[in-house]
């Protein structure tokens, strides 16, 4: 068996369409939210383009997050999306609590996972996450096996979803027992190459036998039993 894992962030419109396909092909996945860059009621649309492609990822309205995410995971992405070191760490900290306190509220249940604006995390703030009661943060840097994990507040992915040697990596990962994926759903903008390249995966991965989708949080378990 493997057990596989996948997340996805930024609330980002493109994550209806990934929900969409996950329920599709039982794939579990985690969402990694910023309740303070939402609308209340409407889209973001505009704003940011994806480098040069004039492709704008857009936000969800934070009114429909619940009904987009139903069945999935949420976690902490921050309120504001700091990077952890380019505001004060106690600063840092408070917005990764009061995402997770927003988003405990809201879909009424615990949230103690955390992804890394940007990857950015250092020795202090790994400390106060910690004491803060997170279980998990998920940088940016990627590991050919991603347990057992010293520290799994810099919790490391095997790869990007987009990796052209996904497959490969997967193959890598099997000695291991766990494979875990993330991205970020705007990279697909609204190229249906991109978007069936996706599904591609998640219908490998469902018609695998060997494969056992579990959630982010599931990994902390996991290592602790290891
Ligand atoms: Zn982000």
């Amino acid at each position: 068996m493997i057990k596989v894992c996948q997340c996805w962030d930024d609330g980002v419109l493109n994550d209806i369409k990934v929900a969409e396909l996950c329920r599709k092909y039982n794939a579990k996945a985690t969402f990694n939210l910023n309740p303070g860059k939402h609308n209340a009621v409407s889209r973001i649309t505009t704003g940011w383009q994806f480098r040069d492609t004039g492709y704008y990822p857009g936000k969800l309205a934070w009114n429909e997050v619940v009904s987009v995410y139903e069945g999935f995971e949420v976690a902490s992405h921050g309120m504001s999306h700091f990077s952890a070191g380019v505001v004060d760490d106690k600063v840092f900290v408070a917005d990764a609590v009061a995402a997770r306190n927003v988003i405990e509220d809201l879909f009424q249940r615990e949230c103690r996972g955390f992804a890394w604006p940007c990857g950015k995390y250092n020795d202090a703030t790994v400390e106060m996450m910690k004491a803060a009661g997170f279980a998990y943060g998920r940088t940016t840097q990627y590991v050919e096996q991603v347990l057992p994990c010293s520290e799994p507040m810099t919790l490391h992915s095997n790869c990007h979803f987009m990796n052209e040697n996904f497959w490969d990596i997967f193959e890598k990962a099997k000695p291991c027992g766990v494979f875990y994926f993330w991205g970020h759903s705007y990279e697909m903008m609204d190229d249906p190459a991109l978007w069936q390249a996706y599904e591609d995966k998640l219908k490998k991965l469902n018609e695998d036998p060997e494969v056992e989708w579990v959630n982010v949080i599931d990994l902390v378990t996991e290592n602790n039993s290891r």
